[in-house]
């Protein structure tokens, strides 16, 4: 039989530290930490999948999508390997409505800060330390229970409308999982963008990819993050294809069909950072994976015009006043190179040997 257990997060990391109280109740908002788990019938073992939601507090879809499984999960109890977790990413931000508290919650994740983090407890006045140890307390749970490595699923949405597209870090066993997904994937993200979580999991050896499931707010982002959510505990053989509420098909199809038309998988390799002080604007009108000329204007900031730095596609505008991404560049994998490379089971290329270059 399967069991759903919805539970309050113990606002307590491992060492004993204190943390903020958590509160939350199983469908109301704030979430909770643990959104809910699913395991069907009793013992430990098996696959482990973490799903994250809303690492971005101004990104609750991932919160509702994964609600939105553990819910059917427990209505339908469908026999399935191993255990799914959803927690919620940064939960104080989730309740505040806003990206962050005092930090960007994707972008200190390094070794250094983490040992250190352990070491002396959080500090009080930066909220997303309390939120990394409980995040990581989460992680070491579920891999006691189901072993090294998980996979875990980083559900984010972006402040312009597009398509929904996966990131990774560009690995072999990653490409597995976003194999099951007919959305595009995007490496390299993570060489440009310093300390993103699921970089310094995948650097543990975990097999971790982020999903962008469309705009903020759009109804249409939460259908396609539940969509992705079905289809990799399918690809993770957790769930067979029957077992899936709506229909493995039709959810695969509806992925599918709005990504039409769009590279199986690019490479990132350029970042026009932002901050604060630059006044920088994005044109309107500019949507992830849309093929830009080199020379082309993109943006403005006090300093003028900002243009394409080369010929390719642009990825994730910034249409929204908080981030320091104004946006990414990408070039696109041959079919031929992508097929070597699983053939071969390598990554698609080396890595950068520095930052933003083309
Ligand atoms: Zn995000």
């Amino acid at each position: 039989m399967g069991s759903v257990k919805q539970e309050v997060g113990s606002g307590r990391d491992e060492d004993g530290v204190p943390a903020r109280p958590l509160t939350g109740d199983d469908d109301g908002w704030p979430p909770a930490r643990v959104l809910g788990r699913y395991r069907h019938g009793e013992g430990g073992g098996g696959p482990g999948l973490l799903v994250v939601g809303g690492l971005h507090g101004n990104e609750p879809a991932g919160v509702h999508a994964a609600r939105r499984v553990l819910a059917q999960l427990a209505e339908r109890r469908p026999p399935m390997r191993g255990e799914l977790v959803a927690i919620s990413g940064n939960w104080r931000a989730l309740a505040a409505g806003r990206r962050f508290i005092d930090r960007d919650l994707n972008r200190a994740w390094t070794p250094a800060l983490l040992s250190a983090l352990r070491r002396r407890g959080p500090d009080p006045a930066v909220s997303e330390e309390v939120e990394q140890l409980e995040i990581l307390s989460a992680i070491d749970e579920l891999e006691q229970r189901c072993g090294h490595p998980l996979r875990i699923l980083d559900l984010h949405t972006t402040s312009a409308p597009g398509a929904p597209f996966s990131g990774m870090g560009d690995s072999y066993r990653n490409r597995q999982l976003t194999s099951a997904l007919p959305i595009p994937t995007i490496i390299g993200l993570d060489e440009l963008v310093a300390g993103a979580m699921l970089a310094y999991l995948h650097d543990l050896g975990h097999v971790g990819v982020s999903i962008e499931g469309g705009q903020h707010d759009r109804p249409e982002t939460v259908d396609r993050l539940e969509a992705a959510l079905w289809l990799a505990l399918v690809g993770a053989e957790m769930l067979t294809p029957e077992h899936v509420p709506g229909g493995h098909e039709r959810r695969r199809d509806m992925l599918a069909g709005v990504c039409q038309g769009l590279p199986r998988i690019v490479d990132a390799r350029y970042r026009h950072r932002v901050n604060p002080t630059q006044g920088f604007v994005m044109d309107p009108g500019f949507s992830s994976f849309q093929r830009v000329r080199r020379g082309q204007r993109l943006a403005e900031d006090k300093r003028g015009p900002i243009r394409a730095p080369w010929t390719g596609r642009v990825l994730m505008p910034l249409y929204q006043r908080e981030g320091n991404d104004g946006f990414f560049m990408a070039r696109e994998f041959s079919r031929a190179r992508l097929w070597l490379a699983n053939l071969l089971r390598l990554p698609l290329r080396r890595p950068l040997p520095g930052r933003e270059l083309p």
